[in-house]
């Protein structure tokens, strides 16, 4: 018989609180091995005893983890074997030390618990609370690390003598599923009126569905936050709710029963369709049915996708459940259900996701008709997360905290993230941990939720920054609280201009180390010459960068007003082209001051910013004159450009200077012409794809670099992004784009980071 061999196993990774301890336990007492499993602050800490073969076998078995873990590294040291041990396997309590593990992110519930909370034999038949070490609730319910119950909202519920049987046996699903809860001894739901008074419902969900079904709108306490709810497919309803949240414009996200239930609505390819079912449950953009924009009017006005999830949380699959009549098992997920819900983010007025429920009383105030709340605290603001099959628009819920693996190691850096989609990043090592999306930094509340994010993350991680980064712009709130936080530290501060922390943040998760060409275009941001910069075309290398060339500048009369007003771009446009006495013919009275500004030069600096191009050509094109938020113009210009079809570029639409100055007025002139819509539109994709084509020809002649990234907003355009990439791999480029990040600001953080990483000074 070989001798007994005692070894150290050390994980790091996502190991905690996804039902790796048991899985370890049942590993090592299947094979016979003796010793002990338990977490610490840098992940599982396992001791384990039994002979060389035996040993390597539970190593290999070690190596495919549970559904929601994941395994960065595992290292194996020899230990002197003890004779004294019993051949019991134990899982014993955490130890303290500096804390470097991650917590997991929320998960959506899983097919076990679901098929339970559909039986009616099952002691939590019903109850919107199950979950278990495969699914549930994590980030947004944890204060701090260890991942342990007093660590977690679930802190003040005694687990009931059956809950905690599960909770204590290594053979359970539940063992030591922190929010582990039954109807005896978890959380419950309850239900308040407009103002927030209790009222009473034999059953909660019952009661919500018939409100829902008359016409109300709910305020839905969620995983990340509160949601307001209504019928979707009842147009007043939905249109009430636009008004009392004054929402003109922005589309709703919906939320169907399963994949099959959408279909009705929306095309779903295979990608989507995993995006969809995926245990992060992300909204993810389809493309409408041209006939779904008339039948659910209001709900994703004049765009060509339509933001839908499935359900995630138990509460979701109980009202879906009771609008299909109460069925017993999960084969009535598998067929259609024809209830449709608007689920949107409970953010009154562009402000911070509401998630308390005192809170919740006092700012939905006047906007939801009733409240669907429950006693389980959220501790972590997390929007849901939104995606299309090219990547994410909106990361939060499903993938907050998961770290993003840098090219390298460097100095721990908080980076502030930059004013529109705010978000914030904190690195140790190679890993880079993202916020959620914040938002936009244009209120009060936004600012203060920034620095609970700063806060909170920290608190999570424990990481104590070295440097800290922020946008070039010194005026944003971020820049401001960035610069604060770095003198109360005495730490440096590095500000980082907005393009190059877009291409930056490609270059970051793609891992690479070489100089490489970047695409920027995007809104605007602060050039380093002082100008406004966004249409831009770098050499990035590190923690340089080099502006080899830009678009051609669009005077921007009324400075930041012009962002929200397409058709002041247009006027610019026309008095470029030397027709200004269009301007007033086109626009209006409104544009006789208008036209004196660009005239005279007053208040009308110049931007390169490729956002403000699409704005020029979608007024131009009569498409959009005013706009609701940031990119409207833009996506209603890329629905049209999809409803064409593919369009040939305009010949002569551009003209590319020796100096890398990049020209559009020729295509500029001709969508002035009158020029259908849909043909303009489309014609305007396809000149923008083959310019920037030859321009990053030109680019890779006097650079010789054969990569490039696409960063920035504009690239949220799927049409604009598939034909660039196309002609560009034909042509043999390498082309990066955004994958686990967005390409739009919330994704400015994590360049930031990277190029302070970097940085000497
Ligand atoms: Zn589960
Ligand atoms: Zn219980
Ligand atoms: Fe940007």
């Amino acid at each position: 018989m070989a001798a007994l061999q005692r070894w150290a196993i050390r994980i790091r990774g996502q190991v905690q609180g996804v039902g790796f301890r048991p899985f370890v336990y049942r590993l090592a007492t299947q094979r016979g091995l003796s010793g002990f499993v338990r977490n610490d602050g840098a992940g599982v800490a396992i001791e384990v005893q039994g002979s060389p073969a035996v040993l390597d076998d539970f190593i290999n078995a070690l190596r495919q983890p549970p559904a929601l873990a994941r395994i960065d590294d595992l290292a194996v040291s020899d230990l002197i074997p003890d004779r004294n041990v019993g051949d019991t396997f134990a899982i014993v309590a955490s130890s303290g030390g500096p804390v470097t593990a991650e917590i997991a992110p929320d998960s959506a519930i899983c097919p076990a618990c679901l098929a339970e909370l559909f039986d009616p034999r099952d002691r939590r038949y019903r109850y919107p609370f199950i979950n278990c070490t495969d699914c549930g609730p994590r980030y947004t319910i944890t204060a701090a690390l260890p991942y342990d119950r007093p660590n977690t909202s679930m802190a003040g519920f005694a687990l009931c003598p059956d809950c905690a049987l599960e909770y204590g046996d290594p053979g359970n699903r539940r063992f030591h599923a922190q929010p582990n809860a039954c109807a005896l001894c978890g959380p419950e739901l309850n239900w308040r009126d407009a103002s927030g008074r209790p009222m009473v419902a034999a059953d909660v969900i019952e009661a919500a569905l018939a409100r829902l079904l008359a016409g109300d709108i709910l305020a839905i306490k969620g995983l990340g936050g509160f949601h307001l709810v209504c019928d979707a497919q009842n147009p007043a309803a939905v249109a009430r709710l636009r008004q009392r949240k004054q929402r003109d414009a922005k589309p709703f996200a919906v939320m169907a029963a399963n994949a099959a239930s959408l279909a009705a609505w929306a095309d779903i390819n295979p990608t989507e369709r995993r995006w969809l079912e995926s245990p992060q449950r992300p909204i993810v953009l389809l493309r409408q049915h041209p006939e779904t924009e008339r039948r659910l009017p209001d709900i994703a006005p004049g765009l060509a996708h339509l933001g839908a999830m499935l359900p995630y949380t138990p509460l979701h699959y109980l009202l879906f459940h009771e609008a299909a009549g109460r069925p017993t098992g999960t084969a009535w997920l598998e067929t259609i259900q024809p209830l449709l819900l608007v689920m949107t983010s409970a953010n009154p007025g562009g402000e911070p996701l509401v998630i308390g429920d005192e809170e919740a009383a006092r700012r939905l105030a006047g906007i939801a008709d009733g409240f669907v709340s429950h006693n389980r605290a959220i501790l972590a603001r997390c929007d849901d997360s939104v995606v299309t099959d090219g990547g994410f628009i909106r990361r939060a819920r499903g993938y907050t905290p998961q770290a993003i693996r840098l090219p390298g190691a460097g100095p721990s850096v908080l980076a502030f993230g930059g004013f529109l989609k705010n978000t914030v990043c904190l690195t140790r090592d190679d890993r880079a941990y993202l916020s959620p999306h914040i938002g936009s930094l244009d209120n009060a509340e936004t600012c203060r939720a920034l620095e609970e994010a700063v806060e909170h993350l920290q608190d999570i991680l424990r990481i104590e920054p070295e440097r800290i980064a922020c946008d070039l712009h010194p005026d944003f709130p971020s820049s401001r609280l960035a610069a604060r936080y770095a003198a109360k530290q005495d730490l440096p501060c590095i500000a980082v201009q907005h393009h190059h922390a877009h291409i930056a943040a490609i270059i970051a998760e793609h891992g690479l180390r070489e100089p490489i060409l970047g695409l920027a275009l995007d809104g605007v941001g602060l050039g380093a010459d002082g100008g406004i910069w966004g249409g831009e075309l770098l050499k990035v290398d590190g923690a340089r960068f080099e502006r080899l060339g830009h678009l051609r500048p669009l005077p921007l009369p009324g400075g930041d007003r012009a962002a929200r007003e397409p058709w002041r771009l247009a006027a610019a446009a026309l008095h470029e082209l030397g027709r200004s006495d269009e301007i007033s013919r086109r626009f209006g009275a409104r544009a006789t001051v208008v036209r004196q500004m660009l005239e005279r030069r007053i208040n009308t600096p110049e931007t390169s910013s490729a956002g403000r191009l699409f704005d020029a050509a979608a007024a131009l094109l009569g498409v959009r004159e005013l706009s609701d938020y940031e990119g409207q113009a833009a996506m209603e210009l890329e629905a049209l450009a999809h409803r064409h079809g593919p369009a040939a570029p305009l010949a002569g639409g551009f003209v590319l200077n020796d100096d890398g100055l990049l020209d559009f007025f020729p295509l500029l002139a001709w969508l002035s012409e009158g020029v259908a819509a849909e043909l303009g539109a489309a014609c305007f994709h396809a000149t923008l794809a083959s310019a920037l084509s030859e321009w990053l020809a030109w680019a890779r002649k006097i650079s010789g670099i054969r990569k490039v990234a696409l960063g920035g907003g504009c690239f949220l355009n799927r049409l604009l992004t598939t034909q660039l990439r196309a002609g560009l791999e034909k042509a043999g480029w390498q082309v990066l784009t955004a994958r686990q990040t967005p390409p739009n600001d919330g994704g400015l953080s994590l360049g930031q980071a990277w190029v302070a990483m970097q940085s000497d000074f």
